[in-house]
């Protein structure tokens, strides 16, 4: 959700800020002090009295969430060529293998 204040306050509002700098450098006289709570209070006054949505365009921004389930790339098993799941599948020398191939290569190993 963005809302974006638009219209002609633009320049009053660069007023204020202006007189609020001065305010808050020291360098305000009595009568910038004076100006400044009347132009804000102006101000104030001149976007309450106004419809909201002339004053504000309120935007629904849509946002995309990411599904929970995500869908799983497959490999091919480098031994027997079955799809796998990727997060099934072992990898061995660096090749994706599915879960039997991967616990047979294991058992060679493992010696007779
Ligand atoms: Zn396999």
């Amino acid at each position: 959700m963005r809302i974006t204040v638009k219209g002609p306050e633009e320049e009053k509002h660069k007023e204020i800020m202006a007189l609020r700098q001065k305010v808050a450098g020291g360098k305000a006289s009595e009568e910038d002090l004076e100006l400044l709570k009347s132009k804000t209070k102006a101000l104030m006054d001149e976007i309450l009295s106004r419809p909201l949505e002339e004053v504000c365009r309120i935007q629904e921004i849509e946002c995309k969430i990411p599904e929970k389930a995500r869908i799983f790339s497959s490999v091919t098993c480098s031994c027997c060529g079955e799809k796998v799941m990727e997060t099934r599948a072992r990898v061995k020398d660096g090749q994706p293998t599915c879960i039997p191939c991967a616990e047979n290569y294991n058992r060679g190993w493992g010696g007779s």
